[in-house]
C-alpha cells in the first residue's frame, strides 16, 4: 500500500501529515493543518492534486490527429509531466481525418484501462473538439476545413469516443441558433477561433454557452467602443482557459483575466513537440517548427505550445504571484469541476489517487496516476 508523507493539499488547505491510497483510490489523509508560508519554508515534499488538461493535441512526437497508437502516446507522455487528467483534442479537418482521430482516442482509452507501471497515462476523459464549426479568418493555426455544423457528424464521432467540449464560433451561420441543442444533447460548448462581437458572445452565452476557448487568442479583441468576444468573456464569462506559457499572452492579460473570470483554468493546447527537442513537427495536417520555447507555423503564427502543466504550475507561482493553492485549483481542480469529474483534480479520500509530489523548487520528483507510479520527466 502506498503512503506518502509531507504537506498535502486538501480542499481545506495544507496538512503536515499522511496520504495513503486504497488501490487506484485515495484511502486515508491525515494530518494537522499548516499555513502555506511554512510549506514554502519547508524542505518536506509537497504533495497536491494531479494537473488536468483540457486542450492538449499532442506530445511525445505524437499527435491526436494521427489517429491509431497515437494518442496513447500523447497520455503516456503527459502523464509524466504531472497531467492525470485530459482531454484529446482534436483540429478542423476532413470528415475522415477526425473519425480516424477518435477511433485512436477509443483505442488510447482502452490501453489506458488496462494501465500498469510500465505503461501509465494520463486519464483521457474523452474529446475536446477543436473545430470544424469555427471561423474561417480565426484560424490561428487550424487548416482551413471549417463547415457548417452538423448534429449529425457530433453524434457519429461521440458514438466513437465522447465529446466532453465542443469548440465554436457563434458568428458562423446557424451556430448560435444549435446551441440550445447542443446543450440539451449534452455537449458543452466552448466559444473561441471567432470573430464574434460583443453582442454576439454574450447572446452565446445567454443561449447556453459554457466557456471560452484559449482566452485573447484567435478571438476578437477588447477595443473600449468594440468589446468583442475578449470583452464578452471578462464582462460575464464564468470559466476560461487560458494558456499560461507567458508567450501566448502577456502576464498582465493573464491578470485581467483572473480578477474577472472566477473559473478560469490552465490548459497547455499543446503539441506533438512538448517534450520533444528543438525541430520540425507535424500539427494535424500542417508543419511546423519547435524554436525558442514556442511552436511556429512558417508565417511566424503561434501553433500550440510545447507547455507542460508543472511549467504551467510553476509559472503561475513564480511569475504570477499565486498561492499553492490557487495555482492548484486553476491547474487541477477548477477544470475537473467544469468537466464534471468530481473523483479527479482533489486529495480527499475516494476520490482517484491521481497526485503529484513537488519539492520546493516545484520541481516534479513523483507521480501518481490512479494509484499507479510513473516515470516522471522532470
Ligand atoms: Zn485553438
Amino acid at each position: 500500500m502506498t503512503a506518502l508523507e509531507g504537506h498535502v493539499l486538501t480542499p481545506n488547505g495544507f496538512i503536515k501529515g499522511r496520504l495513503t491510497f486504497d488501490g487506484s483510490r485515495i484511502g486515508a489523509v491525515n494530518g494537522s493543518p499548516v499555513d502555506e508560508a511554512s510549506v514554502r519554508e519547508s524542505a518536506l515534499p509537497i504533495i497536491v492534486p494531479g494537473f488536468v488538461d483540457l486542450h492538449v493535441h499532442g506530445g511525445g512526437g505524437a499527435d491526436v490527429m494521427d489517429g491509431g497508437e497515437a494518442t496513447a502516446v500523447v497520455a503516456q507522455t503527459h502523464v509524466r509531466t504531472g497531467t492525470t487528467l485530459m482531454l484529446a483534442t482534436t483540429m478542423t479537418a476532413p470528415a475522415s481525418d477526425l473519425s480516424a482521430a477518435f477511433s485512436g482516442v477509443a483505442q488510447a482509452i482502452a490501453v489506458a484501462s488496462a494501465a500498469s507501471a510500465a505503461r501509465a497515462a494520463a486519464h483521457i476523459f474523452g474529446v475536446h473538439l477543436e473545430g470544424p464549426y469555427i471561423s474561417e479568418e480565426r484560424l490561428g493555426a487550424q487548416p482551413n476545413f471549417t463547415r457548417h455544423l452538423a448534429m449529425e457528424e457530433l453524434q457519429a464521432l461521440n458514438a466513437i469516443s465522447p465529446i466532453r467540449l465542443v469548440t465554436l464560433a457563434p458568428e458562423s451561420s446557424g451556430n448560435l441558433e444549435a446551441i440550445p441543442a447542443l446543450v440539451a444533447a449534452g455537449y458543452k460548448v466552448q466559444l473561441g477561433h471567432s470573430n464574434a462581437s460583443y453582442e454576439q458572445t454574450k447572446a452565446a452565452l445567454d443561449a447556453g454557452a459554457a466557456g471560452f476557448t484559449h482566452l485573447y487568442n484567435a478571438m476578437s479583441a477588447l477595443q473600449h467602443r468594440q468589446p468583442g468576444m475578449v470583452g464578452a468573456a471578462l464582462a460575464h464569462g464564468e470559466h476560461a482557459e487560458i494558456i499560461v506559457d507567458l508567450l501566448h499572452i502577456h502576464p498582465g492579460a493573464i491578470r485581467a483575466a483572473m480578477r474577472s473570470i472566477s473559473g478560469l483554468y490552465c490548459v497547455t493546447d499543446s503539441t506533438a513537440a512538448a517534450n520533444m527537442p528543438d525541430g520540425e513537427y507535424q500539427l494535424g495536417r500542417q508543419r511546423v517548427t519547435r524554436c525558442m520555447g514556442g511552436v511556429r507555423l512558417a508565417d511566424g503564427t503561434l501553433a500550440g505550445s510545447v507547455l507542460t502543466m508543472d511549467q504551467a504550475f510553476r509559472n503561475l507561482v513564480q511569475h504570477l504571484d499565486l498561492s499553492l493553492v490557487e495555482a492548484s485549483r486553476r491547474t487541477s481542480t477548477l477544470a475537473a469541476d467544469y468537466i464534471g469529474a468530481a473523483d479527479r483534480g482533489r486529495i480527499s479520500v475516494g476520490a482517484f489517487a491521481d497526485v503529484v509530489v513537488l519539492d520546493r523548487n516545484l520541481m516534479l520528483t513523483d507521480v501518481f496516476a490512479q494509484g499507479v507510479a510513473v516515470a516522471h520527466s522532470a
